[in-house]
């Protein structure tokens, strides 16, 4: 019997995967460039991390978590994002020393139990990054700047980057009081979930996405005629700060997450391509988080990019072929019989090259030789054989020599460096 794939996950086929290592390395380059140093953290955890950075009363923590006992009882869970491992990892290995910055980034897979639609899985790849240690707001506008960097990079255009400020412990009580009075009068307009959110969770009213509540939430008081005086001067010293440096963005007050950890600058960085699924990536700071897992106050800011959503986005004209120099056909048993040592002579010489295994037409072979990019064909027929040469054809200029097989290895990978293969 076939057994299929579970629902909501994804194979990245051999035909996309170039989208994702391209992806990967541009960020990498990039990341590293920034200072930032990776970090693998675990693919579960206790659920009570979980719980505890990313909230009890949240979608995440509430609906979306694959969580699963072990033997021994303990309650786990799949990892629905990054940071509160990241976090966790940091304290349990003394990383985060006062006076001291670290940047840190992952990239892997995340799990989150949603309705499966185009550009949301249960399974989905992230790349994100965090800095620890300095809530200087200059370190927040170099997050987006780096963002940006990688948009442009990536020749990815069309998207918006968003940004708002949740104000601190001292402001946003005062926000969330007079946001849910608002609320408390809208109760009519409201969906269920949005109803019992006004009690326990009322900023993430604000990012519902059903029509009647974003209508019944269009004169609802905004975050920033809250700010403190210290969150205000942060929030201009962001903007300005993305201003000198040419970020383009737009300030929108409405803008929550859908996780409780978040303080001061929020963002989102959107696209108008992809649907409903419009966010490309997302975060902001979260300065109280370390202190509440269990580490020294330790202000902090990351995000994290959904990687499907930009693999969807990647201009299809993206130049990603990677030519394979060499491309070896033998014709007839005499000649596959030398394959396999020629063969491993020219890899262990680090020359990339490929053949053919299923005794071909000489026809079949060139074209697969040109569907892998080849510069080079080297051809071994009965003739050669006689001769002791290999007919080496220059694919692009259609050229023919003969090459020795004795000292063909040492002559091919002259050929290629001569050429900076
Ligand atoms: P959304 O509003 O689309 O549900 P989110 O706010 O839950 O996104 P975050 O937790 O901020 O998402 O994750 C950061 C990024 O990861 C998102 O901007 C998105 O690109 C991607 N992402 C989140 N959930 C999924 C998913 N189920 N499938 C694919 N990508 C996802
Ligand atoms: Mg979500």
């Amino acid at each position: 019997m076939k057994i299929s794939a579970v629902r909501g996950v994804k194979d990245i086929l051999p035909e996309e995967v170039w989208k994702w290592q391209f992806i990967e390395s541009a960020s990498r380059r990039i990341m590293e460039n920034f200072g930032f140093s990776e970090i693998r953290i675990p693919v579960f955890e206790y659920t009570e991390l979980f719980a505890r950075s990313i909230g009890q009363g949240t979608d995440i923590v509430e609906k979306e978590m694959y969580t699963f006992q072990d033997s021994k009882g303990e309650s786990l869970s799949l990892r629905p994002e990054g940071t509160a491992g990241v976090v966790r990892a940091c304290i349990d290995h003394h990383r985060l020393q006062p006076d001291s910055v670290s940047k840190l980034y992952y990239t892997g897979p995340m799990f989150r139990h949603e309705r499966p639609q185009k550009g949301r899985y249960r399974q989905f790849y992230q790349i994100g990054a965090e800095v620890f240690g300095t809530d200087n707001p200059w370190v927040d506008a170099e997050i987006l700047s780096m963002l940006h960097l990688l948009f442009e990079q990536l020749g990815i255009s069309g998207t918006v980057l968003q940004i708002n400020s949740l104000g601190c412990t001292e402001c946003r009580p005062v926000y969330r009081k007079a946001l849910q009075k608002f609320l408390r009068n809208e109760q009519a307009s409201l969906c269920t979930d949005c109803r019992r959110r006004t009690a326990g969770n009322p900023l993430r009213v604000l990012d519902c996405k059903r029509p009647d509540c974003k209508e019944a939430t269009q004169s609802a008081p905004s975050v920033l005629a809250s700010l403190c005086r210290d969150c205000m001067a942060h929030f201009e010293m962001v903007k300005g700060t993305l201003d000198l440096m040419g970020v383009p963005y737009e300030v929108n007050e409405r803008l929550v997450r859908g996780l409780d950890y978040y303080t001061r600058t929020t963002f989102e960085i959107l696209t108008d391509q992809l649907g409903s699924q419009n966010a490309v990536a997302a975060g902001g700071r979260y300065d109280g988080l370390v202190e509440q897992l269990g580490g020294r106050p330790t202000p902090a800011i990351g995000f994290a990019l959904g990687m499907e959503r930009l693999a969807a986005l990647l201009p299809e004209e993206t130049n990603h072929s990677r030519a394979k120099p060499l491309y070896l056909a033998p014709l007839g048993d005499a000649a596959m019989e030398r394959m396999p040592l020629l063969l491993h002579q020219l890899r262990a010489r680090g020359i990339p090259v490929d053949t053919d295994y299923l005794g071909k037409s000489l026809k079949s072979q060139m074209r697969q030789a040109d569907r892998i990019g080849a510069a080079y064909v080297g051809i071994l027929g009965e003739d050669e054989l006689n001769d002791g040469v290999i007919l080496l054809r220059n694919m692009e200029t259609k050229a023919q020599t003969k090459v020795p097989l004795e000292g063909f290895v040492d002559q091919i990978a002259e050929t290629l460096a001569g050429e900076g293969a």
